[in-house]
């Protein structure tokens, strides 16, 4: 067999992407050496971002078998070294584009990316659940998916996904998310902190900075969807958000319980002052199959929290905001879908054909079936007789 070219090399190195920038690593200065031997051994020099990546076993796996599949490789020599401040330098300008000033690409015209936040009046009734469900279903369906956990008193969304204790890898000035298994990237405000365990005591600003720091510090590349898990109630992040990405959408999560779909129309309320549009309500916990007679086969539902506050909700937001509010999905409770949060797998990858996952994968379909692109965004404007 003849003896591969550097350029075949170079060609198998473009198909290896960095796991959290998600380009090739041709395209990002990481690859600084490629040499052929006669005998067809080959030995790259790969520069890491930054010195300890997480992520250097990924890129050494995928590295060694792309050029190993190169016809006449008879051996890899893979050297991992580490950029120089200048080369980070060069590669954070090749990330913003050249762009010195920061912005949130979400925001801006031009903006592809559909932009949902998750929202609800109380804690507890399943808003990050239903947040890492959706992401992963749409996944799922082949988008490339970005989720910002916002939510400040929970900060679940990490652990949901099954990287509770990952940092994110900071490149010159810009941050990138934390690579999932499934393919997701998320960024939380937990991940702002110095330390796990340390307690988010911040206010209106800081709570500011630390969201726009999420969506324009970070380098998200070019996402179909970008899901927010917003804390619950009226507060401060969900004013910001409204100030800085008035074209997200909504969707309110609640429980059939009648104080907490009280609570979930003001969040909806709230979000509509703020000019974004709110897309359906899901209610969760909507009840529990009662399992001695899932057994025989019987369709016994004991209803938990009670009944309709999703209808409600639904109901009461149209009937305020004149358009149609849709229940988009009810999601029953069960075992599965909180363990499976626990171990960081979701239901529906964990236990996809359990009920609760298929109706989260129904309501993902929903949303991906709105389709990407700007039709339907907010102008941002607000209508005089809206309240
Ligand atoms: P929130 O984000 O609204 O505070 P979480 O998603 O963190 O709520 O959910 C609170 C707890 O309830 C978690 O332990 C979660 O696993 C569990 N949970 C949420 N929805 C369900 C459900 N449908 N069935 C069983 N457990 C659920």
């Amino acid at each position: 067999m003849s003896t591969p070219t550097i350029e075949q090399v170079t060609a198998a190195l473009a198909g290896v992407q960095d796991p959290e920038i998600k380009r090739p690593i041709t395209e990002l200065g990481m690859v600084e050496r490629v040499d052929v031997g006669a005998d067809g051994a080959v030995s790259v020099t790969v520069l890491l971002t930054v010195a300890g990546c997480p992520l250097k076993d990924t890129i050494n796996r995928d590295v060694t078998a792309a050029v190993t599949a190169v016809p006449g490789v008879t051996g890899v020599d893979l050297t991992l070294g580490v950029m120089s401040p200048e080369q980070r330098g060069e590669l954070g300008e090749t990330l913003r584009g050249g762009q010195a000033q920061r912005e949130i690409p979400f925001a801006q015209p031009g903006s592809l990316t559909k932009v949902y936040a998750i929202a609800s009046g109380k804690g507890g009734v399943g808003k990050s659940s239903v947040t890492v469900n959706l992401a992963l279903s749409l996944a799922k369906q082949g988008l490339k998916v970005g989720v910002v956990d916002a939510d400040i008193y929970g900060h679940s969304v990490p652990a949901m996904l099954g990287v509770a204790d990952s940092r994110p890898t900071q490149v010159d000035d810009l941050i990138m998310p934390v690579p999932t298994a499934s393919g997701v990237s998320v960024i939380s405000i937990g991940m702002l902190k110095p330390r796990r365990d340390q307690v988010v005591a911040w206010r209106g600003p800081m709570l500011d900075r630390a969201l726009v720091q999420m969506l324009s510090d970070v380098y998200w590349g070019d996402l179909d969807v970008l899901l927010l898990d917003l804390p619950p109630g009226t507060g401060d992040v969900a004013i910001s958000l409204g100030q800085h990405l008035p074209n997200a959408e909504v969707v309110v999560v609640t429980t059939p319980q009648e104080a907490a779909a009280e609570v979930a129309e003001r969040a909806g309320t709230m979000a509509s002052m703020m000019h974004q549009r709110v897309i359906g309500v899901v209610e969760n916990m909507s009840y529990l199959p009662c399992p001695h007679c899932t057994e025989e086969g019987k369709d016994h539902r004991l209803e938990v929290f009670g009944t309709g506050g999703g209808e409600r909700v639904a109901r009461t937001l149209s009937e305020r905001f004149g358009y149609d509010v849709p229940v988009l999905g009810s999601i029953p409770l069960d075992l599965s879908l909180r363990e499976g949060g626990d171990v960081g797998k979701p239901i529906v990858e964990s236990d996809p054909a359990a009920p609760a996952a298929r109706v989260l994968a129904q309501v993902a379909e929903k949303l991906s079936g709105r389709g990407r692109g700007l039709a339907g965004m907010q102008l941002g404007l607000t209508p005089t007789s809206k309240f």
